[in-house]
């Protein structure tokens, strides 16, 4: 059977009003890969999956929530939606509601969001707004002007989006036939986790018997310079390389805290050189190349294992990599050396690649 979307696939587990009409880019089914290569290199003796989020229709898996969000907004009636965003959030509101045939208002952090985002979300039409200041500002003025006058609001505050963002959970649950033992991942306002946790708790409560074999421990990771939630208080001037997690202020704080609590996990923080060590390594080792926030999770992984603190070994360990790493190619290409340049002669090439 073609595949239809997640509203189509698990709309029935979603919490979505009856009015509810159906945009999709056939978002999700994202692929679950098998990392031996970077297990291995991690110490070995456990299964290491990714699930691979840069393989959605835009890029990041926001497109899980903004499905929901836009289909729930279009069957209401509205016809324009606006968000805060730090990149991703944009380019995926704006090609929902293109889709939608609805008006995209977005708001970005001037001068902190990648140039793939960006563009993304120029290109699908959205009306671009750069605030002299933090994501943090801009979420409190979307917020400010959603309540003013009837226009959508689809960051993670709304529950749509945490909707969409379960299946998630759903799809690692169905591909492994059960959680798995710890699920890794980058957080920053924290929708992310809070969904992962409710999509794996109403899983779990669907199992008859063997509930906690849907219940993973949850690692959250935060970015050293914009770590709220592990130095126990709001972050006033968020600095990190990782832009899709620069937040200071996280929306679901509390609830990405209690998340943590309850599944027997936690969450810390690690330095900008490691996110950018694990990025590297991801792409050389396995081939799979993410934007730097994405690898937030997979480095804090790296150092609990190091440093002992997270035994793996027999364990299954999902690590959730949220977009792609062409979003923001300027990261590699900044610091990259100009590859060589060698006259079109055949001598010329065996002299690079044989070195003789
Ligand atoms: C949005 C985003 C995050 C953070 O997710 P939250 O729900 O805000 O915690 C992490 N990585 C990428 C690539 C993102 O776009």
């Amino acid at each position: 059977m073609t595949y239809q979307g997640l509203i189509h696939t698990y709309g029935h587990l979603l919490d979505l009003p009856l009015h509810t009409r159906t945009v999709s880019l056939l978002e999700g089914r994202t692929p679950l890969i098998k990392a031996d290569n970077l297990a291995r290199h991690l110490g070995g003796g456990f299964e290491l999956f990714i699930k691979y989020e840069g393989l959605n229709p835009t890029g990041s898996f926001k497109d899980r929530g903004m499905t929901a969000a836009v289909s729930e907004a279009l069957g209401r009636g509205a016809t324009t939606v606006i968000c805060a965003s730090t990149g991703n959030t944009a380019a995926s509101a704006a090609a929902y509601a293109a889709r939608a045939g609805m008006k995209s208002i977005v708001l970005i952090p001037q001068g902190k969001v990648a140039a793939g985002k960006l563009a993304g979300a120029i290109a699908y039409g959205a009306q671009v707004i750069q605030i002299d200041g933090s994501f943090d500002d801009a979420l409190t003025m979307v917020v400010e002007i959603t309540n003013k006058h009837p226009i959508c609001l689809v960051n993670s505050i709304n529950p749509y989006r945490i909707e969409g963002q379960k299946t998630a959970a759903f799809e690692i649950c169905d591909e492994l036939g059960s959680a798995p033992d710890w699920l890794c991942l980058p957080v920053g306002n924290a929708g992310n986790i809070t969904a992962y946790w409710a999509g794996f708790k109403q899983y779990s409560g669907l199992q008859s018997g063997l509930k906690s074999a849907f219940l993973p421990r949850l690692l959250g990771v935060q970015a050293a310079g914009a770590a709220p939630l592990v130095v126990g208080h709001a972050v006033e001037n968020p600095e990190t390389v990782a832009t899709a997690i620069r937040i200071g202020k996280p929306a679901r704080g509390e609830q990405a805290l209690q998340a943590a609590e309850e599944s027997k996990g936690r969450i810390i923080a690690v330095s900008d050189e490691k996110i950018l060590d694990m990025q590297k390594l991801l792409a050389k080792l396995e081939g799979i190349w993410v934007e730097p926030a994405s690898a937030t999770g997979l480095a804090g992984l790296a150092e609990e294992v190091a440093g002992n603190r997270l035994k793996v070994e027999g364990l299954r360990v999902v690590a959730v990599c949220t977009g792609h790493g062409l979003k923001d190619a300027e990261i590699i290409t900044r610091e990259m050396r100009k590859p060589l340049v060698v006259p079109p002669r055949l001598e010329a090439l065996e002299e690079a690649v044989l070195g003789n």
